[in-house]
């Protein structure tokens, strides 16, 4: 058997960051984060966007709106832009290296985290950015993937967060998922995942980081939330986004295991991209040291694969399309 060799770090980057000094000062009590009201009532929605500093897609969905000068027809739109840190030392020659400055900001969304007594760049950042997701009704993520995958939302297990997931129509795959190991991430926020609650987040993985056709991806999706929630009109997103990419009609699946590696030699034995299906069940796809990995169902759809997963970290998520009625 063959493993498959971790390819190299090497990608183009087709897209430039944008120039996110002119929203620096904010008018929400946050740094780099805009919020406008409505002149009707409606929910808070709130777009956020480098949570990860070298996914520039979200940047750049963020600042076309706020260029475009969006307002709210109702409700409050606050939107803006996380680890600005990690962002700043975005290099195009080293585009993987500007992810966060100490840890991952996407794994620390927990009461016990933002209220404890570590310290680090992404905990000052997030909590100063906490009062604005405790208001907020909606969150939309904004995120790009590392590895070649159709664009997807993740989202909870809640059917609200289900439902609102496969109403935007963009992207059209929806997964449910429950987080990763190593720590919650926004979406995962208890306001989103309660049972009894209301408010939800969503997680959109527009395509690959640096890709020429993400940001458009990313764009459609905060578009489609806006006009579902009755906030903007269709003429005006249409104004934003003429020639908006063609999505079918969305389908939800659920995870059914998520692969941590456990060793530092996690391998697949097949190529994978993130939107595969395996046909049958116990088909082998990966190796753990001496440990198999295999498909636990028929159609296991591949989740996100990463082609180099260190020890402790998500490798490859399994899922189960759900039929729809
Ligand atoms: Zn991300």
């Amino acid at each position: 058997m063959t493993l498959l060799r971790p390819p190299e770090l090497r990608f183009p980057v087709e897209i430039t960051p944008p120039d996110i000094a002119p929203w620096r000062a904010g008018n929400s009590g946050v740094p780099y984060f805009w919020s406008y009201a409505g002149p009707e009532p409606g929910p808070h929605v709130l777009l956020v966007s480098l949570m990860h500093g070298n996914e520039l897609c979200g940047a750049i969905t963020i600042d076309t709106l706020l260029r475009a000068g969006v307002r709210p027809l109702r409700g409050r739109l606050t939107m803006g832009f996380a680890n600005v840190d990690a962002f700043s030392r975005f290099d195009p020659s080293e585009p993987t290296t500007s992810r966060f400055v100490d840890e991952d900001m996407n794994r620390i969304w927990s009461a016990a985290e933002l209220e404890g007594d570590r310290q680090s760049t992404e905990l000052a950042r997030a909590r100063a950015m906490r009062p604005l997701v405790d208001r907020a009704d909606i969150v939309l993520d904004l995120h790009s993937m590392l590895w070649e995958s159709v664009p997807l939302i993740l989202c909870g297990p809640q059917p609200r967060t289900e439902a609102l997931a496969l109403s935007l129509g963009a992207p059209a795959l929806v997964v449910v998922d429950q987080g990763h190991a190593n720590g919650p991430r926004l979406i995962d926020y208890a306001r989103f995942v309660a049972a009894d609650g209301t408010a939800t987040g969503l997680l959109v993985e527009s395509g690959q980081h640096w890709r020429r056709e993400t940001p458009a991806v990313s764009l459609a999706a905060a578009l489609s939330l806006l006009l579902g929630q009755g906030m903007i009109a269709p003429e005006a997103a249409r104004a934003l986004q003429p020639a908006a990419p063609a999505f079918t009609r969305p389908r939800l699946a659920r995870v059914t295991r998520t692969i941590t590696a456990k060793t530092s030699s996690f391998a697949f034995v097949r190529e994978v991209h993130g939107g595969d299906m395996i046909e049958r069940r116990n088909t082998l796809i990966a190796l753990d040291g001496d440990a198999e990995v295999r498909t636990p169902h028929d159609h296991c759809l591949l989740v996100m694969p990463s082609l180099r997963t260190s020890k402790g970290h998500t490798a490859v998520r399994l899922a189960r399309f759900i039929a729809r009625g």
